[in-house]
């Protein structure tokens, strides 16, 4: 049903097999990046010819640009449910918004991590002096008790967590979390680049103090993200980037630097990136609460289910109390690469092998020599989780004709 809500674009690509024929791209790998929705490329295709500088611009189509720039920060901001006071800064990506926000971070505020996450919510936080690595639990809800014990301990301005792994699907419970922190005297950052294409989020009712998201996780394509948070820390905070745009006034005895978005979004704004997120925000909202959920809970299980039912294959953590459809499985014995070469050469099936960027997580769930990871989107069928557990099985009966590697991005011995 949510297939049919909201039509992506490129569902029935042809791709080349190994063996010389061809078949439709089956795509298990949205966690990476998901395809567009068909109304986000409609969307695209109206604005982009008519695109213009935006703010300073005197000319019709410069105001026409500045006032969807605006309103598309507006529609994000809504999708995220961001409080009056709350700002709303277009980043690139993800990795951008979080690398904005650990600048932004007050000084003397320390900053609460569990080394479960993706690189991009760990490392910004590591390169400051002023930040502790926990190590994450068992499962989410062990992580989670474990992040409440140390942030009991009152130190802590800042706790960042994901929402959802992109290892495991896990979600953390973030309405418990944010009490936590806040109880302490901290706040809390949710890098929600895997959970918001799954679940809703809403900073105000959630008590999320910094929201960080990225569009071409969200059916929209690369380029477009954004940080949604309190307004203090980022106006108090030095310009992310310094540049035309985020300034007042620049003086030979100095600068005077804008406050609100201006202030870190110092450059021409990616203003086609920004309205492509925003109607991916807009379609993805206006889905009747819960489609989303039913529907991947229902790959989930039967991916699940399936990949139980084959010998020799090993999912990692897999019935989290409460997950997205993104699921991590190891083959005993094969190299996970050689599986994925085999599955996309033989099958036209995407799926990812390796660390995810999450090498500290990895290694604490046994795949210091990478997993085989396979996500769900909107566009994901039940037909095309079977494929990939017929392909898995047939990989397993028969064993790849050929040792796949990838070759400079072909198919080789
Ligand atoms: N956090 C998580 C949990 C992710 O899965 C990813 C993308 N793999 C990122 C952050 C980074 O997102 P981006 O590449 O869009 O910056």
């Amino acid at each position: 049903a949510v297939g049919a809500l909201l039509p992506v674009v490129g569902a029935d690509t042809v791709v080349p097999l190994a063996t010389g024929g061809t078949t439709t791209y089956v795509n298990l790998d949205n966690a990476a990046s998901t395809p567009a929705l068909r109304a986000v490329a409609d969307r695209v295709a109206q604005v982009l010819p008519h695109y213009a500088s935006v703010h300073r611009g005197a000319g019709y189509l410069s105001r026409v640009s500045t006032a969807l720039f605006e309103q598309a920060r507006g529609e994000v901001g809504r999708f995220a449910g961001a409080r009056p006071e709350d700002l709303v800064v277009f980043t690139r990506s993800t990795t951008d918004a979080l690398d904005l926000l650990a600048r932004a971070v007050p000084p003397g505020a320390r900053v609460l991590v569990a080394d479960v996450e993706h690189h991009a919510n760990l490392l910004p936080w590591q390169r400051s002096a002023r930040t502790t690595v926990v190590r994450g639990g068992a499962d989410a809800e062990e992580t989670t008790a474990l992040l409440e014990a140390e942030l009991a301990a009152g130190r802590y301005g800042l706790l960042a967590v994901a929402g959802a792994s992109n290892v495991t699907g896990e979600v953390l419970p973030l309405r418990r979390l944010a009490r936590a922190a806040h109880d302490a005297g901290a706040r809390i950052a949710v890098d929600g680049a895997q959970l918001l294409p799954h679940r809703r989020v809403d900073v105000g009712r959630d008590g999320i103090d910094y929201l960080a998201l990225s569009g071409h996780k969200l059916y929209a394509p690369f380029g477009s993200g954004a940080l949604v948070g309190r307004r203090d820390w980022l106006d108090a905070a030095d310009p992310y980037l310094a540049g035309g745009g985020a300034t007042l006034d620049v003086r030979h005895d100095g600068v005077r630097w804008a406050t609100g978005p201006d202030r870190h979004e110092a450059g021409s704004p990616n203003v086609v990136g920004a309205v492509a997120l925003a109607q991916a925000c807009l379609t993805l909202g206006a889905l009747p609460p819960g489609a989303l959920e039913a529907h991947e809970a229902a790959l989930r299980a039967r991916l699940v289910d399936g990949l139980e039912a084959l010998p020799g294959v090993q999912v990692v953590r897999p019935h989290p109390q409460d997950a997205v459809g993104v699921v991590t499985l190891t083959v005993p014995g094969r190299s996970v690469s050689e599986v994925a070469a085999y599955l996309s050469a033989e099958h036209g099936t995407g799926v990812r092998d390796g660390r995810f960027c999450a090498h500290r997580f990895a290694d604490a769930l046994g795949l210091a020599e990478g997993g085989l990871r396979v996500s769900t989107g909107v566009g994901t069928s039940s037909a095309d989780v079977d494929r990939l557990l017929r392909a898995l099985r047939q990989f397993l009966t028969t064993g790849p004709a050929l040792r796949y590697g990838v070759v400079d991005g072909c198919w080789g011995p």
